[in-house]
């Protein structure tokens, strides 16, 4: 199979991982038979410094040409007050409106080898497996007005949380047919008690749910499910739910796994004719600039992301179970990163990065 790949490593530890997942899919392809076809572009702080805009139009073109986009992270203290159009993260944010990739997939697995790196007691984490799918596109992320407006003595800030039926009801199915493919159970999270925006989530998740007869629908409060993810996160196998509310219980979901450098996430957007999600695929934590350049950022979310992307955007399922495993046999190595504190010496982003390699075979 021909594998067209778009990498943006991005800013900071952007760089570093996405070297290592670069590096594990080239051994897939070479293990497996297939034909990498690799571009590179600029996207977040390194594009503002080298073209002026955290979004150059090249990277625009490359992305719409590639069948996959693998990217780092981006972010870089430098532009911490620079206004949101100089902002690297302003670059992320419209890449994924140009690709129109409108779900979120992100896996929040436990470990086995991980479970001591968890700050929640092991009975309680065993055996989590659950997939947050969080809207991606909408919401109050990108709703309008917006501002900060000065109007005489007082200072008022304004976002609007706006919902179509449409967009709601697209999400929804990815989570319906990803529940599908595992213990059949999607959980819809909303704030219909207090939100109009959430009524509709909840009564157009009901009605999606119909097309799905085999899988079953339940109903959590926001509030209520930040708190069920940490007392009782086994009883979750999908979680729907709106842009803002994803962002915030996705980064509970990175506790559980034991550290953030552990969780690959998947942007996905409408169906090929081929089959294959458009997709763009990273780790969820950020460029982590208190750590960048020394070599210590844990690979592995970004080395999952390559394992999410040969299953959804390629259907290579066979070659995505490899790479968990091989996931799975470092960790067990114990041969692992600083975050995930290992017992010995810890281990660099580059070995851990060859661990992998060599685990795949
Ligand atoms: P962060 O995820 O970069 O870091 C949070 C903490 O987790 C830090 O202590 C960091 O060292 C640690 N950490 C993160 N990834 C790790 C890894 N792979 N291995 C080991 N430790 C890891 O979040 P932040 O510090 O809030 O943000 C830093 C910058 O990243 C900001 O500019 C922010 O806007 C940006 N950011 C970008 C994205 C993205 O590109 N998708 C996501 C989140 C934050």
């Amino acid at each position: 199979m021909n594998l067209k790949v778009l990498v943006l490593p991005g800013d900071g530890i952007g760089e570093e991982v996405t070297h290592q997942a670069v590096r594990v899919l080239r051994r897939i392809a070479d293990k497996f038979h297939h034909n990498l076809e690799l571009a590179e572009g600029l996207l977040g702080g390194i594009a503002i410094h080298k073209t002026g805009t955290p979004l150059p139009e090249e990277t625009l073109r490359l992305a719409g040409a590639a069948d996959a986009t693998l990217m780092g992270a981006v972010g870089l203290p430098e532009f911490d007050q620079a206004p949101p159009e100089k902002r690297p993260e302003k670059g992320l944010l419209g890449l994924r409106k140009a690709l129109g990739v409108y779900a979120n997939l992100r896996p929040v697995r436990a470990y086995a080898s991980l479970l001591d790196s968890s700050p929640l007691k092991n009975h309680l984490v065993e055996g989590t497996d659950m997939i947050i799918v969080r809207e991606l596109t909408g919401g109050i992320y990108y709703g309008t007005p917006r501002g900060i407006m000065e109007n005489g003595a007082e200072t008022r800030a304004v976002n609007t949380m706006t919902y179509t039926r449409s967009e709601i009801e697209r999400v929804s199915r990815v989570a319906f047919h990803l529940a599908r493919a595992r213990r059949k159970k999607v959980t819809s999270v909303d704030k219909s008690n207090v939100l109009e925006n959430s009524q509709l989530w909840r009564r157009v998740a009901i009605e999606v749910a119909k097309e799905f007869p085999d899988v079953a629908l339940d109903h959590l409060l926001v509030d209520n499910c930040a708190m069920q993810l940490i007392l009782n996160p086994r009883r979750f196998d999908v979680v729907l739910t709106e842009n803002m509310f994803g962002d915030i219980l996705s980064d509970e979901g990175a506790v559980l796994a034991g550290s953030i450098g552990m969780l690959p996430s998947a942007s996905i957007g409408d169906k090929r004719p081929s089959g294959a999600w458009v997709g763009l695929y990273e780790p969820v934590h950020g460029s982590a600039p208190d750590i960048a350049g020394q070599n210590k950022a844990n690979p592995l979310g970004a080395i999952g992301s390559v394992a999410a992307m040969l299953s959804y955007s390629f259907g290579l399922k066979e070659e995505a179970s490899a790479v968990d495993a091989a996931i799975e046999a470092v960790l067990r190595s114990g041969h692992v990163t600083a975050d995930l504190r290992p017992s010995g010496a810890p281990a660099t982003t580059e070995q851990v990065g060859e661990s992998v390699c060599v685990a795949i075979g």
